[in-house]
């Protein structure tokens, strides 16, 4: 059966596969035989531990995390840890150089879209010295306004010694995300890191989390993503930390470092295993029931190759649209997301009229985002291949008519 359902292109909170909605709504009802749901469960019980602990497992092996890396779970969203991640490393770098007070202190901030530039303005208002904006996306774009390229290397401006470097691997909104190839200009310049010691690198891997291995995942100091993308639920926030960013935000708040929310601090997150209040049952569950389902179906090899050919299709139709002057593509060749691919109809009223007829044919959640506009398309894991054929077949057609 498929409850009526429609084919669900938005952006987040997004699609889910069939099959887990099925077993979850078993599991509802009464988790692993427990005679209790899962939504009513303690969060202490032996059966919800042992299953957290094996979620931790289903995201280490998928996404090779090394024996130097945490893995943690907790609330909050991206939002949560645009503040979490500047007070957390701001509390180490404290640590690191006690002499040094705010007001030397400097954080780096790639921005490249609405999320990184949103993420940069939180630093600022927790007053985290200066916000070192090391390239702005918007630069290069026609009239300096809009987010439409990942900029070339030799644009970004690094610090010497900052408390954090900052990225969004892929901009949900704008549809600008980070190759993978090191060979591509698009790709995030790793090697003009600064040099020496342990670089303090962040990733908002929000919207493309476990949608393809991430690349160089061992550089990072931390890696973040809600799960309502790929994996589940909103509710539940994945984090990868490298060991020596979980600090002594007490000890640092001694040395005259801002003082951590105890919830927010990764130290008390990783202290007591991601429970050290009651966390996100449902959605923790939900994403554990995805990620078995990813693995069982050959892990994020086979999700890379079917995400790659799903992106593919997708840009293809859009370049025919594009030279039949019915579409234009809003990002600059070879900084298009896989995730959120977004467009523009030509024409007045056509934008409606196309969004009506993908409505009648099943086909929902292709509203750009309320700043931009615009269509977006976004292809999370649980959008089928097939599912993609329908709306480029759709496409064709509009294109023709
Ligand atoms: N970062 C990215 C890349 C996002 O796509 C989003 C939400 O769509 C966020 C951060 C904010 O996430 P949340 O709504 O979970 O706070």
């Amino acid at each position: 059966t498929n409850y009526n359902r429609v084919v669900n292109f938005g952006a987040g909170p997004s699609a889910l596969p069939v099959s887990v909605l099925e077993e979850a709504s078993k599991g509802l009802l009464n988790f692993q035989n427990t005679g209790i749901g899962i939504a009513e469960i303690s969060h202490r019980s032996k059966e919800f531990t042992a299953f957290v602990a094996n979620l931790e497992v289903l995201i280490r092996t998928q996404l090779d995390v090394p024996s130097t890396h945490r893995i943690l779970f907790t609330q909050g969203g991206g939002s949560g840890q645009f503040s979490a991640v500047v007070l957390n490393m701001l509390a180490r770098y404290r640590l690191l150089h006690p002499e040094c007070t705010a007001a030397d202190t400097v954080t780096d901030y790639v921005v490249t879209g609405s999320w990184s530039k949103k993420a940069a303005e939180e630093a600022r208002r927790l007053g985290g010295g200066t916000v070192n904006v090391v390239v702005d996306g918007r630069t290069f774009s026609e009239g300096g306004k809009a987010f439409d390229s990942i900029p070339a290397h030799d644009a970004y401006k690094f610090s010497e010694d900052p408390a954090l470097v900052y990225y969004c691997e892929n901009e949900t909104v704008d549809g600008v995300e980070f190759s993978h190839e090191d060979s591509s200009p698009a790709s995030f310049p790793f090697h003009l890191l600064p040099k020496g010691g342990l670089v303090p690198l962040v990733a908002d891997y929000s919207s493309s989390f476990m949608c393809r291995p991430i690349p160089h995942l061992a550089d990072h100091a931390i890696i973040y993503a809600g799960a309502q993308k790929n994996i589940g639920p909103a509710g539940l926030t994945i984090l990868i930390v490298r060991e020596d960013c979980i600090v002594d935000v007490d000890a640092a708040a001694k040395l005259g470092a801002t003082p951590v929310p105890i919830t927010l601090s990764y130290k008390t997150l990783a202290d007591s295993g991601s429970l050290y209040n009651t966390p996100s049952v449902l959605a923790m569950y939900i994403s554990g029931l995805v990620l078995e389902r990813m693995q069982k179906h050959g892990g994020l090899k086979h999700y890379e190759e079917t995400n790659r050919r799903k992106a593919g299709k997708v840009y293809s139709v859009l370049k025919e649209g594009e030279a039949k002057g019915v579409l234009r593509r809003k990002v600059k060749e070879g900084s298009g997301s896989w995730m959120n691919v977004v467009f523009e109809i030509v024409g007045p009223d056509a934008e409606k009229r196309f969004l009506e007829g993908a409505e009648e044919r099943g086909m929902k959640g292709l509203k750009g985002h309320r700043s931009v506009g615009g269509i977006r398309v976004s292809l999370y894991n649980a959008v089928t291949e097939a599912e993609v054929d329908q709306l480029v077949e759709y496409i064709k057609d509009f294109i023709l008519q």
